[in-house]
């Protein structure tokens, strides 16, 4: 149970970058960070724009002096006081993840990066490898993975309750982008631009929200090849897809599709992962996060309720509230933000130990993802052709 109480010693000096005013991301970073003390905000580089940046962070309470133009002079700056950050927050469009992340690394600061990652998997491997050798922590986003029952789905299926897994069926397809909304918005503008989203929008923005959520209750299920197919609804969205489907064998002989829309018109998010085994499913639903639904063949279908004590230990673990009270999606960023925070400490204290088995979105989840898109992108784009997963 998470109840507010320190863990650490004193909170990590944490710092942002972008998540300004009107940004549709940076609130759930600082109210998930803030939530247990764990982090400090101290400084802050909010906003593409300067002036709005500073106004913004000395709003958020933090010194004028701290709100930094840029990361750049910010990562200088900080490097020069005694009570420098430690640890930064990127939550800005994706063509920055790399030279931001990469940066932050070099000056030795812990990091937590927006999904994706970066752009290529050529990309993701210099991250990997510099936070291996500077001994840093990188978090990744995949908030979703917060979900307590998320957890009680991958014991059930360690503990073979599904039987043999044969299909995983993902999606992720809402409807808010079903028409050219981008003209008047700009967080969904960068999104259909390559420049700024990279190879990809749906597969990224948010195919690799399931995708990473059957990674965290599958971790043995590779993927083997896979085809994908991806369009434009709006055509001006080109060469940019705002839906697709991709099929996927694993290598074990089970199969998965992943559907990723902008464009399904009516649905408020449409998140699902359904396991199906020899003997029985799981399904998650993001709009009923609480909930976990277990389907025997032959039987009545099973609701399992978050905060049970019918529930694995690992699925009660980061509950802040007995189960009946609904939690959401800023307690689960809020269970993330803690074990990044716990997995910062770990690393300071150069706990390898401690860090082998403590599980958090890390920087192999962001790669994973990266490589994902890179390889649907080569089948889509080739044809769709089926790829050998590379
Ligand atoms: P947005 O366009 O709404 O906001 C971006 C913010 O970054 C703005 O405040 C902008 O001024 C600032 N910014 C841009 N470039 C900057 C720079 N160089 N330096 C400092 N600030 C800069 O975007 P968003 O929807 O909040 O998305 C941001 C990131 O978060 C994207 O990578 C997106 O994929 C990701 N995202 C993740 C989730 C999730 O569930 N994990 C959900 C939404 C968005």
């Amino acid at each position: 149970m998470i109840n507010g109480e320190k863990r650490l010693k004193s909170p990590i000096r944490w710092a942002m970058i972008g998540g300004g005013r009107g940004s549709q991301i940076g609130y759930i970073h600082r109210s998930a960070a803030l939530r247990d003390n764990s982090f400090q905000l101290v400084a802050g580089a909010f906003d593409i724009d300067a002036d709005r940046g500073r106004e913004f962070g000395i709003n958020l309470r933090v010194s004028a002096q701290r709100c930094y133009p840029d990361y750049k002079t910010m990562f200088e700056e900080e490097k020069k006081r005694e009570d420098g950050i430690e640890a930064v927050s990127i939550a800005t469009p994706n063509g920055t993840h790399f030279s931001i992340c990469k940066a932050a690394l070099e000056a030795g600061i812990h990091v937590v990066c927006e999904k994706p990652l970066c752009f290529t998997v050529e990309e993701a491997t210099i991250m990997r490898e510099l936070a291996q050798k500077n001994k840093l922590i990188v978090g990744v986003t995949y908030g979703y993975s917060g979900h307590q029952v998320i957890h009680q789905a991958k014991k059930m299926i360690e503990n073979g309750e599904l039987g043999e897994i044969r299909i995983v069926n993902m999606m992720f397809a809402h409807g808010f982008h079903s028409s050219a909304v981008e003209e008047d918005n700009p967080s969904t503008k960068w999104r259909v631009d390559p420049k700024f989203a990279g190879p990809s929008y749906v597969l990224g923005d948010v195919g690799t929200h399931p995708l990473y959520l059957s990674e965290v209750m599958m971790p043995n299920m590779k993927i083997k090849n896979l085809m994908c197919t991806r369009q434009s609804f709006v055509k001006s969205r080109a060469p940019l897809e705002d839906n697709a489907f991709v099929i996927m064998n694993y290598e074990n002989g089970a199969v998965g599709t992943v559907w990723a829309s902008a464009v399904n018109c009516g649905s408020m998010h449409g998140q699902k992962v359904r396991v199906i085994g020899s003997k029985a499913s799981l399904e998650w639903w993001d709009e009923q996060p609480n909930q976990l639904r277990f389907e025997i063949q032959g039987k009545p279908a099973q609701i399992l309720e978050r905060g049970m004590d019918y529930l694995y230990d690992d699925a009660l673990a980061d509950d802040r509230i007995g189960g009946g009270h609904p939690e959401g999606l800023f307690e689960a960023w809020s269970n993330l933000y803690w074990r990044f925070a716990v997995a910062m400490d770990a690393a300071n204290r150069n706990d390898r130990e401690f860090l082998k088995d403590f599980w958090y979105p890390d920087i192999n989840a962001g790669f994973e993802g990266v490589r994902w898109i890179e390889n649907c992108v080569r089948s889509a784009d080739n044809g769709s052709v089926w790829v050998d997963y590379e």
